[in-house]
This record gives structure tokens, sequence and C-alpha cells, in this order.
């Protein structure tokens, strides 16, 4: 067993893998260092919203961040209001609630079991992965330990390649929404809102900026220019469990005829949605199967098509937004952004579709990028990442999708392993494909306290 352990991040990936930690009782006292980046610890980005407009897009039974516990968030909202049904899509406010209070749960009962555990209210500087250990430095501060995790959620936003240095230093061309969000203040001048992408992101970033501003118009504009799917308002049962679909899949992995298979099945299904989520427990086992140039295949032709059918947006929150649409406040665009630039007191855009030479001007007052997760280890700002990828600590995903490593989550180099450094959620995108959702990080979380526990 591991003695010292570090884990760097504070969102809901660390939280969960903290509680579960404390939660099994180890037998002998453990020494951990959590850093935390800053922030309120455990809420990480997705669930530090005040906004109840925010909802979850997991339906409330499959929130509980312990894998071994699966009423738990259920049972904490149930707690609070006794109407609320597993089959509701709840404030991810609420649910930062419950992170909170199942991390403050689980730091009380650690020191009453005379575990020493430190929460550092800042971000590690470095990480050094030896055969023997790691050094996790901040600071002065060089702090050796058996083991340490990365729990880092996705990489900062980059700007998309023809925003001018001009349009960005305008202030106008957002590339982090989370942040924009939490400052903007109310707006009653009319104002032209551009969204750059159309998936879960820029959804939050409209029903918040339509309340706040409700005097401005929005344009959405992305390569198909489709909103994603709804939930239905109650689950359909799944007419069976996948398993002729998944054998198939597994018989020829081809970006192609797995999309052919999908579509089959789903023409059969009494609601195309069960398909789609009886493949879950099975992707990272497809996604091994996928030959590289297959996984690129599927990024460059097909990953939009599955984001938008893989992460669905609450049935209400479609409501809402057919609203804005009818009220004219909302219009949405097929197209791809060439080059943004300052026009006057406005942000000229080029965009173009697909089958165009010629590029349509948008002009618009406040741009936002919302273009989905950055994983790009390659190309990243974030400090960390980029002092482990320069000293060839870690290997970037050659696809873009985090860093290579393990199933089990360890980390490699060059091609070797490192016996003590591992990570847990988006970092892993690469290695497992679905590894940024509640669901899947809550049993990386049990899986890597057992080989924490175990070792
Ligand atoms: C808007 C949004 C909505 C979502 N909704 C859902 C949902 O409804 N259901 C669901 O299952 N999933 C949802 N997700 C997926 C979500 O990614 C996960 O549920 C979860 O929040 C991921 O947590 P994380 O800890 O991996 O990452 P994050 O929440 O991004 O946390 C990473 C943390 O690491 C910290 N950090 C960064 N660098 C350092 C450093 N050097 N040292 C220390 N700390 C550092 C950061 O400050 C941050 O606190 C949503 C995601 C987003 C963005």
């Amino acid at each position: 067993m591991y003695r010292r352990v570090a884990i760097i991040g504070g969102g809901a990936a660390a939280a969960a893998l903290l509680s579960e930690l404390l939660e099994r009782q180890p037998p002998q006292p453990l020494h951990i260092d959590w850093y935390t980046g800053g922030g309120t610890p455990a809420r990480g980005v997705a669930y530090g919203t005040r906004s109840d407009r925010h909802l979850l897009n997991v339906r409330a039974a499959s929130m509980s961040m312990f894998a071994g516990k699966p009423r738990g968030f259920l049972d904490f909202a149930q707690r609070g209001d006794h109407t609320i049904a597993g089959t509701d899509f709840l404030p991810r406010r609420l649910y930062g609630d419950y992170l909170e209070a199942e991390v403050t749960r689980a730091l009380e009962r650690a020191q009453a079991d005379g575990h020493d555990v430190r929460v550092l209210p800042f971000a590690a500087d470095a990480v050094v992965p030896e055969q023997d250990g790691v050094t996790v430095i901040h600071g002065e501060e060089n702090t050796r330990v058996d083991a340490a995790v990365l729990a880092l959620g996705s990489l900062p936003p980059q700007p998309l390649s023809g925003v001018s240095d001009a349009a960005l230093a305008s202030g106008q061309y957002v590339t982090e929404p989370w942040g924009f969000l939490a400052e903007a203040k109310p707006d009653a001048r009319p104002l032209k809102v551009v969204l750059i992408g159309l998936g879960l992101t820029a959804v939050d970033v409209l029903l918040e900026l339509a309340t706040l501003w409700p005097n401005a118009s929005f344009e959405a504009i992305s390569r198909h220019g489709l909103l994603p799917e709804p939930h239905l308002e109650n689950a359909s049962a799944p007419a069976d469990d996948g398993a002729d679909l998944v054998e198939a899949m597994r018989e020829a992995p081809e970006i192609r005829r797995w999309f052919h298979l999908l579509r089959e099945a789903a023409t059969h299904a009494a609601d195309w949605r069960t398909v789609i989520d009886s493949l879950r427990p099975h992707t990272p086992s497809l996604w091994a199967l996928l030959p590289k140039d297959e996984r690129a295949r599927f990024l460059r032709h097909a990953r939009w098509a599955w984001e938008r059918v893989r992460h669905r947006m609450a049935p209400q929150v479609m409501t809402a937004l057919q609203a804005l649409e009818h009220e004219g406040r909302l219009h949405r665009r097929c197209g791809r952004l060439q080059a943004a630039d300052v026009a006057g007191e406005k942000l000229r855009l080029q965009v173009r579709h697909a089958h165009d030479v010629a590029c349509d001007t948008v002009d618009a007052d406040v741009v936002i990028q919302t273009v989905g997760l950055n994983t790009d280890v390659r190309r990243t700002q974030h400090a960390l990442v980029r002092q482990l990828a320069t000293n060839g600590h870690i290997t970037p995903d050659p696809l873009g999708l985090g860093c290579m490593g393990t199933v089990e989550g360890r980390l490699q180099h060059d091609g070797s392993t490192w016996p003590h450094f591992y990570a847990i959620g988006t970092l892993l995108r690469g290695v497992l494909w679905e590894s940024t959702a509640m669901p899947e990080i809550r049993q990386q979380a049990r899986q890597l306290t057992d080989r924490l526990l175990d070792a």
C-alpha cells in the first residue's frame, strides 16, 4: 500500500478519488497531499456554476460519485426535496453541493481515523516521476511521495486559427466561456452575440446570456448547425443489452462499418438513444480495437455526429432553446470560422460553408468560442502539462487526446510505463475515449483506489 499520495487537481475527479480512498478506511495511516489549484475544492469547472439554468446532462440516479453507492447523489438531493425523482435532470450547482458535502465528510472522517490529508489550495508547478516515487514541486517546496495522480480535467481552451491578435486583445473574442459567464453583468443594450460551436457549452452560454442580456440576439455557427439531441422526458428501457451489436463491432473495427451497424440497430430500436447508451460500458474496449488511422477518421468525419447523440441535453433545456428560436433571438448557421478581426466597434468574422468557396461576413459585438473540451497536450499553455511534456515525463497522444497511458491509468513516456504516476479523467481520453463524465470517472476512482491500496 502506498503511504504517501499526491492528488493534483481540484475538480470532481480528484474529489471522487479522495473520497473513495478515505471511504475504504485504509488499515495504515495515509498521507495525502491534495493540490486543488485554487477555487472551491471538488466543484471544478462543471459544478462551480451558481446558475440554476445549468442542468446536469445525466439523470440524478446515475450521478453518484461512488461506484459502490449508486444512489449517493439521489439520496443527497432527496434529503433536500423528497419530490425529486431519479430520472430528473438537476442543477449542476446542486451536484457541486453534493461533491463538497461528501469531501467535507471524508476529510472529517480521515482526521478521526488518523489519516493526514493536506488540502493545498494552489497549483502544483512541476512533477518529476521516477522509478521509485514521484516528486511534486510547488514554489520552493519539493515533496516526495510514493505515488501521484493527475486529475487536471480538460486543458485551457486555445483560440481557433484565423483569430487575429487584435480580436483577442479587444476582449470581445472570448476563448474561455466559463470565466466569462461568471463575470458577465446585465446589459440592456441590443447586442449581437456569435457563438462558435454548438455543443453543450454553447447551450449553457445561450441559456445564461439570453436571460442576462434580454435585448441580445444570438447566432450559433457550427459545421452542421445542429443542436445536441435531447434526452426523452422518461428514460426508455433498452430492448436488449446490445451484446450482438458490440460483437459485430468487435469483428470489424472500422468507423464506416461501425456507423452502418449503429444506424441499422437504431432503426430497429423503439428509441435510438438506448442503442447509443448500450455501448457506453464497452466503449474503452471498442476504442482500443481501432487502429490509429481509423481513430483519426472518426475524429475528422464522425466525432461531431457522435457527440450530438452521446452528449444529450435535458428535455427542458431543448424547450428553452426552441423558445429562443421561435422568438427570433437564436439563429443557427452551418459553416466554419476562417478569420476573426476587429472592424471598428465590432468584430468581423469570415465564415465558410463546406461547399462554398467564398466566405460570408458576420459582424458581432461579442464572439464566444464554445468548441468543447481541449485535450491537446502537444499545444497547451497549461504550465504543469507543458513542464511534463517538455521534460519527456509524459507522451502526448498523437491525435491530441490527452496523453499516453494504460487502461489502468498509469502514465507512459517514450513507450515505457511509470510505475507510480497515474491520471484520472479527461487526460486519458486517447486511451479510453469515454473518460470525462462522472459515470466513468467514479469507476476509474474505484479501480485506482484498488491499485493505490494494494500496491
Ligand atoms: C459545463 C460542463 C458540464 C458537464 N456536465 C456533466 C454532467 O452533467 N454529467 C457528467 O457526468 N459530466 C459532466 N461534465 C463532464 C465533467 O468533465 C466531469 O463530470 C467532471 O466535472 C470532470 O472533473 P475533473 O476533476 O476531471 O475536471 P475539472 O472539473 O476541470 O477539474 C480540474 C481541476 O484541476 C485544477 N488544476 C489544474 N491544474 C492544476 C495544477 N497544476 N495543480 C493543481 N490543480 C490543478 C483546476 O483548477 C480544476 O479545479 C460536464 C463538463 C462540463 C465542462
